[in-house]
């Protein structure tokens, strides 16, 4: 990855060990000359590997003899072709160890400086304003470097070479505590004051890299239950930052790589089952999202003695994009903030934080932004620009120029006028920076008619494809393992998309690869959903669509179902066959074995009902005993099983046990089938039913039984919605190719 100081730390290497030569951003990486004896070169070389800047991410380094050409200095030298750079700008990074200690050096410069950064840290895609990037393009452009810092930006042998953000308390910004809209303490004051209010229970909005936070103590109930009021967010869960690694450890039960996802330089959030419970951060979630401190600004508030769990959600009521403007700040969380921590220093735009897990098939990003973004997600070769517009649920949009895909940050839903917003400046955004000429774009959307982003598509120039939304899910896999023509058969599984004969898909089965294209090739029974995506509020709206292909169901108004109503009402529209629409969501199965096991009110949040679902069936029986049959993806005999063992009183944690592993169970015995019969050893998952952990743990229990097939997932982007325009990309990608030839 270039742009995280990699050419400065090779220059201090050189320079150590007294060598000669050059370093050089090239297109495909970067280039080194250097000159000097073979035990100092070989030094210099093991160095290289060693010490590099952790962003930098080292794939491969080559070596190859050169002329001599009798330098007699190191140089950094600037870019000479005219090319496009295959990597303009870098996601933003966490504050590294050596400003750290300079931070809390009472000597140093930037002694308790929270906007301290070097050239292996601190903002850059959060900052830029345009290319190149230099200072003048940032959101630093404001503030004149001092001659101190002139001296080290000047200076290759600075750490802060070219750091464009570079700035100290001297001559940078600072951060200012406003109360009633009036500023008030600076500096180390203000952290201290803001610091003293969470102490309290008050909620302070703290700005951050990519927008402001809601803080608030974790482990102060009034405050947590207080921020909820305030926020309007009912039930879903806020994510935590904790000091360091140790107390995170108290609070969540950490794996190994659980905590490598932690401190990797995205340092997102990181969903962790939970020691015990904190009432009202995580209601009915055995999980707890939890990321370390990452700005400089976090550590100057532990440091400072900020509560050791505090609540870090983004700034925003109920499911608005998050507040990065502080007017807007201001605006929008008047009256659910008791005070502001707002830096002087601008957002350019808005960056989310990431959501990552682990799974049993290696890490999963839940959420693509802060960390990741706008990194390339995958090398995606293709004949002209592709623009993918994504899905408009988790919207994310990508690019694909110079042979590489670029994945935007989360976006959020489009059917929020700000984000649509976001969507469409993230768009300019992208065709500026890669300096692409909307003319010349495939652009790719989704085929849903009323999508926001297929409408904004019929908008823009340039050559139009439309995708179908679980095809582009599974493309979305192979496309991040560059192998667009492995033949796979593919299980597309989620809540709703636009099915080519129009109805609602999510239980989708294709075999083929993105490049010889997907044919379907099975589906979950088809149910009717009363309402259609309304229903997806509602579980026991689902469940009226699903069971009514059941014969002989108990009144599911008694006990121990006790259904509402609204299930009634639902069944007369099923009856009636008014607004009832055919399905294959697999999501809204999930939805209605959580009616039947008792989640039988309305949702808060997306997803709910199944979250909830998985983490019953964590609390049920292990002894694999039971499993219920799902043969060729028909869910009647195991509806009918679940609602006879409800009916005779087995527990609900147990039947939600047998449900997962009869998913997993009738997924796996059919895809090995339809391996044999399309001559694929490849099993690939995606779609947000994917989300789920305890459905992977199972499958790869069974798995290992298994022999021949392999099974992959994403790791590169999200298998939600968030991933759509990565498959989206890659199936333009191929398409442009064909059409060239
Ligand atoms: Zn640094
Ligand atoms: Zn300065
Ligand atoms: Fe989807």
């Amino acid at each position: 990855m270039q742009g995280v100081g990699f050419r400065p730390f090779v220059y201090r290497l050189a320079r150590r060990h007294s060598l000669r030569g050059w370093v050089l951003n090239a297109e495909e990486g970067v280039d080194i000359h250097v000159e000097g004896g073979k035990a100092r070169l070989n030094a210099f070389l093991t160095e290289l590997r060693l010490e590099a800047p952790p962003a930098a991410g080292i794939a491969d380094i080559e070596v190859a003899p050169a002329d001599l050409r009798a330098f007699d200095d190191f140089e950094i030298r600037s870019s000479t072709r005219g090319g496009p750079p295959t990597v303009r700008i870098t996601p933003d990074l966490p504050v590294c160890q050596a400003c750290l200690s300079e931070m809390f050096d009472a000597e140093d410069q930037r002694y308790r400086y929270p906007y301290i950064n070097c050239t292996e840290c601190g903002p850059r895609f959060s900052i830029i304003l345009g290319l190149p990037y230099d200072r003048e393009q940032t959101t630093m452009k404001d503030w004149a470097m001092c001659a101190d810092c002139a001296r080290a930006y000047e200076d290759p042998a600075d750490r802060r070479f070219h750091a464009q953000p570079v700035a100290c308390p001297a001559c940078g910004p600072l951060y200012v505590l406003y109360r009633e809209r009036q500023p008030g303490a600076k500096a180390g004051a203000a952290i201290g004051e803001a610091v003293r209010m969470l102490r309290d229970g008050m909620i302070v909005a703290v700005k951050g890299l990519g927008g402001y936070h809601l803080a608030c103590d974790a482990q102060n109930e009034e405050a947590v239950r207080a921020l909820r009021r305030r926020k309007y967010r009912k039930e879903k869960p806020f994510a935590l930052m904790t000091p360091d690694l140790e107390s995170a450890r108290g609070l969540v039960v950490l794996s190994e790589e659980d905590e490598a996802i932690l401190v990797s330089t995205a340092r997102p959030i990181v969903l962790a089952s939970a020691r015990r419970i904190l009432p009202g951060v995580a209601p009915d979630n055995r999980d707890i999202g939890i990321m370390l401190p990452y700005t400089p600004l976090h550590y100057l508030l532990f440091d400072a003695g900020a509560p050791t769990a505090l609540v870090m959600t983004s700034a925003n009521r109920s499911s608005e994009p998050i507040a990065y403007r502080d007017d807007e700040a201001f605006e929008r969380l008047d009256g659910l903030a008791d005070a502001f921590l707002v830096g002087e220093r601008p957002i350019a735009r808005r960056v989310d934080d990431s959501v990552a897990r682990s799974s049993p098939f290696g890490a999963v990003i839940l959420r693509r932004a802060r960390g990741y973004a706008p990194g390339a997600a995958a090398r995606l070769p293709a004949s002209q620009p592709i623009l993918a517009l994504g899905a408009d649920l988790k919207n994310t949009v990508t690019l694909a120029v110079d042979g590489q895909a670029f994945v935007s940050q989360h976006i959020g839903d489009l059917d929020h006028y700000d984000a649509l917003q976001a969507f469409q400046e993230t768009v300019r955004d992208l065709l500026e920076m890669y300096d692409v000429d909307p003319d010349d774009l495939l652009v790719v959307h989704d085929r849903h008619p009323q999508y926001a982003s297929k409408r904004f598509a019929d908008e823009l120039p340039g050559e139009k494809l439309g995708v179908q939304h679980h095809r582009a899910h599974i493309a979305s896999v192979t496309a991040e393992r560059e192998a667009v023509g492995q033949t796979v058969v593919g299980f597309s599984f989620d809540g709703t998309g636009f099915g080519d004969d129009g109805s609602i898909w999510g239980g989708e089965v294709f075999a083929g690869s993105v490049v010889e294209g997907f044919r379907r090739v099975a589906h979950l029974q088809p149910a009717v959903l009363p309402g259609g995506d309304a229903a997806a509020k509602v579980p026991v709206q689902a469940a009226a669509g699903f069971l009514h292909e059941l014969d002989g169901l108990p009144d599911l108004k008694d006990a121990p179902f006790g259904f509402p109503d609204r299930y009634e009402q639902a069944c007369e529209l099923v009856r009636k066959g008014v607004r009832t629409f055919p399905t294959t969501s697999v999501g809204r199965l999930f939805d209605t074995v959580a009616a039947l096991l008792g989640f039988t009110r309305e949702m808060t949040f997306e997803g709910q009902a199944a979250i909830w679902l998985e983490h019953l069936a964590r609390s049920g029986s292990n002894s694999g005993a039971r499993s219920y049959p799902f043969p060729d993806l028909d869910f009647r005999p195991l509806l009918t099983r679940i609602i006879a063992d409800r009916a005779r009183g087995v527990s609900a944690a147990d039947i939600a046990r047998a449900f997962h592993r009869g998913i997993a169970h009738g997924l796996l015995e059919l895809g090995s089938r339809l391996c044999e019969e399309h001559d694929a050893d490849v099993i690939v998952v995606s779609g947000g039913v994917f989300q789920n952990q305890l459905l992977l743990t199972e499958m790869k229990t069974l798995l290992e039984k298994m022999e021949r097939v392999e099974i992959w997932t994403n790791r590169a982007v999200p298998p939600n919605d968030g991933g759509i325009s990565l498959g989206q990309a890659a199936m333009g990608a191929v398409a442009s190719l064909s059409s060239t030839t």
